[in-house]
């Protein structure tokens, strides 16, 4: 029996991008926060301002590998999530996934954790159905080069809702969708990253194929947001819900826009569309508002010229 009200929240693949970003919110929440990652794509840069600070403690460690730690809460974050690293190791990315949330899924059952899934809007693959609800099934290509991220992912959930149905595990699935914000990885190929520092160095925006793609790009710190409140939801809200930003728009939009708040010259420059590249992408939030009374409130510039701004000062 603990008495003491602050909790112990484990954060995999916290020194990510939104891992730190969880990590540093978890921490100022009053919080004891064990950040475990086996820096693949994350950095101790990324979590550097949290190492002198008494509730945080950092552990270098693979999720494909057992962890036997005493906390009250997951939040399972590790897994590479930008197309040029997933698929740099695609074995070890599925492995990633699915030994991962079994290694975790074991731990949240051992302590009596309750644990929350970082899934994707991924698990929808290239979908038909637009916006995409919960309901909708999705449409991946099970043998693709996005596959080993899809699936592991897909596979994740299963496992979680497994283990919630055989083991009476309390499990929170949030889908989320594309999130930008500071702490991206400067070079691993995600659209605003990309974008931001071609604009920055005066390069060529590259576009992939002809720019109408539509995403729909949420502000780390709202989405940060919506985790905290999916984790306190009661125990019967598992999920799966979408998190993200329901403003939709093409990568040519984004494109000019970035080009305008830098106040770049650079031009744009046109390239192949990757395979299963999806068209388009835009969360229904219905169930997000409804469970979470949470919506993405960061508007657009002001998410990416506190983006720019990071990236200069890189
Ligand atoms: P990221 O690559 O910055 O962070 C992932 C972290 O996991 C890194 O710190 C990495 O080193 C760590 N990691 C990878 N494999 C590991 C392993 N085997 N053991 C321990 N740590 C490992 O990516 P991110 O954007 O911060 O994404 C975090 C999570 O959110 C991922 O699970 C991703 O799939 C999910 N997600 C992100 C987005 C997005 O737009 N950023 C969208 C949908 C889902
Ligand atoms: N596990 C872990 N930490 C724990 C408890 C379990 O990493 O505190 C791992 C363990 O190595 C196992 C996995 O979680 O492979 C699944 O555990 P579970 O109890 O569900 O299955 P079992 O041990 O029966 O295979
Ligand atoms: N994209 C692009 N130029 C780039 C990087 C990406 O046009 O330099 C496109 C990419 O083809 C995709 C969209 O931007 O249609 C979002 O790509 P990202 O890798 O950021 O996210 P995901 O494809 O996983 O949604």
């Amino acid at each position: 029996m603990r008495f003491d009200a602050t909790k112990r929240v484990l954060v995999t693949g916290g020194a990510g991008f939104l891992g730190s970003h969880l990590c540093e919110r978890l921490v100022e929440d009053g919080h004891d926060v064990l950040c475990v990652d086996n820096f693949y794509t994350g950095s101790k840069r990324n979590v550097a301002h949290l190492l002198d600070h008494p509730r945080f403690e950092l552990m270098r460690h693979d999720v494909t590998f057992p962890l036997y730690v005493e906390v009250d809460e997951i939040y399972n974050l590790a897994c590479p999530a930008s197309p040029i690293h997933y698929q740099h190791d695609p074995v070890q990315t599925t492995k990633t996934s699915v030994h991962g949330a079994i290694n975790m899924l074991g731990l949240a059952k051992r302590v009596g954790a309750k644990i929350l899934q970082a899934s994707t809007s991924e698990v929808y693959g290239d979908p038909e159905e637009h916006p995409q609800t919960e309901n909708y099934w999705g449409r991946v290509n099970p043998i693709g080069i996005r596959s080993c991220y899809d699936e592991g992912k897909r596979c994740a959930e299963t496992l979680f809702f497994d283990y919630h149905r055989q083991n009476g595990l309390r499990i929170k699935v949030a889908r989320i969708f594309n999130t930008y914000g500071p702490r991206m990885h400067p070079n691993d190929g995600r659209v605003v990253s990309n974008f931001i520092m071609q604009a920055l160095r005066g390069d060529a925006l590259t576009i992939q194929g002809d720019g109408s793609q539509t995403r729909s790009f949420c502000y780390v710190d709202d989405l940060i947001e919506g985790l905290v409140r999916m984790m306190s939801t009661p125990d019967e809200c598992t999920g799966p819900i979408n998190v993200g930003s329901g403003f939709e728009f093409t990568m040519l939009e984004l494109a000019q826009k970035v080009i305008a708040l830098t106040g770049s010259s650079s031009e744009l420059a046109f390239g192949p569309l990757p395979q299963d590249d999806p068209a388009q992408r835009r969360p229904d939030l219905t169930l997000a508002r409804a469970n979470l009374d949470w919506e993405a409130k960061t508007p657009l510039d002001e998410g990416l010229n506190r983006t720019i701004e990071y990236f200069k000062g890189l």
